[in-house]
């Protein structure tokens, strides 16, 4: 493991903190909790897109991705070193374009036509439309090949009807893509076809659903005879599951390059102090000292696998 910035790096880095300096002011801590629930009411919500569109034009909203797309044609290390140096300013915690920027647009880019590109890649990147990901139904969590949507072909019109289920953000997204069923007589991989839509097309339901946090980070959405033409489908028919591991690739990176060991132990520490249990301060309690311990190993292993990644990056592989 290479914990040191090699000098392109360090410059980079430099260049990324002389621009957060001139842009946002450094966070005193880092916020914890879920980004995406219903604590993104609408200043949150205009918050995020505003920061987002101030990062588009720098290119800074997508590092990886081409100039003009709302990058600068960067490399995976920079997008992550970014990232790093982000996550030390008051600027909006988490993300309600990380679905759609990190796994829906480059499935459509690699996918679509130049005509499409056009149209949803840079509203996307500057946070003026926000998309989900519609994979997961009641039948088909873990076994995705095993959903039961359907889309049903009639001249260049398609019927979709079923339902999915954990889809995250559904509440404020615009777009979706979505994974159907177009062929129920082949074995379940080769039967499915995926597909863009607007979360506002008639016949789309969408319900947040209440965790018992009080937040809705996920709903269920429901679609009734929702029509969609056929030039909204993305890949060929019967090649959805192919154009599905295409996102979920991309999802890998998205989730997986992440700043890693969460857990904040001074933050942690400073709450078990000030916590009163029946027989004194928690951090007295034997109980509570060994889950600290225990979530303070977990958050090391998270942190230095985490970095073997970034060194596996920063090497080129
Ligand atoms: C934070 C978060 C965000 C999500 N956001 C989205 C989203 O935006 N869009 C979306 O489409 N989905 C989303 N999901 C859903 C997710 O991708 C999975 O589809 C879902 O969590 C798993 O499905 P399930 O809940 O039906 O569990 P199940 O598939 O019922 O699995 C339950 C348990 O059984 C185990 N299991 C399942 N099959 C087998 C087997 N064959 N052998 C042995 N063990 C098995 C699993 O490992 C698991 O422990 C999200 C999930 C999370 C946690």
């Amino acid at each position: 493991m290479d914990f040191e910035d090699n000098a392109q790096e360090a410059a980079f880095r430099a260049e990324v903190r002389a621009w957060l300096d001139q842009n946002a002011k450094p966070r005193a801590r880092r916020e914890a909790g879920d980004p995406l629930d219903e604590r993104y009411d609408a200043s949150a919500m205009q918050r995020a897109r505003e920061w987002q569109k101030i990062k588009a034009e720098k290119g800074y909203a997508r590092v990886t991705w081409p100039k003009g797309m709302g990058g600068i044609g960067g490399t995976p290390m920079q997008s992550i070193i970014f990232g790093q140096e982000e996550s030390k300013y008051d600027v909006p915690a988490g993300s309600p374009f990380a679905i759609g920027l990190g796994m829906c647009i480059p499935t459509v880019m690699t996918y679509c036509g130049d005509e499409v590109k056009q149209r949803y890649v840079k509203p996307a990147v500057e946070g003026s439309e926000i998309w989900c990901q519609l994979f997961s139904e009641p039948a088909g969590g873990s076994d995705v090949a095993a959903l039961k949507t359907r889309a049903v072909k009639d001249g260049d019109t398609w019927t979709i009807n079923g339902s999915k289920i954990w889809t995250t953000g559904a509440q404020f997204s615009d777009y979706g893509l979505l994974l159907t069923r177009t062929d129920p007589n082949v074995p379940k991989h080769k039967g499915l076809t995926m597909f863009h839509l607007s979360m506002k097309a008639p016949g789309v339901d969408v319900r947040p659903i209440k965790q018992a946090s009080g937040a809705s980070g996920f709903n269920e959405i429901f679609f009734t005879d929702v029509k969609i033409p056929d030039s909204q489908r993305v890949g060929e028919v019967g090649q959805g599951w192919q154009v599905a591991l295409t996102t979920l690739m991309h999802e890998r990176l998205a989730v997986g390059g992440g700043q890693g060991g969460g857990l904040d132990v001074p933050q942690l520490l400073q709450l078990a102090r000030s916590l009163e249990l029946e027989d004194g301060p928690a951090i007295k309690n034997a109980a509570v000292r060994e889950k600290i311990a225990d979530w303070y190993v977990r958050s090391a292993g998270l942190k230095y696998t985490t970095l073997r990644t970034m060194t596996a990056l920063s090497r080129g592989q």
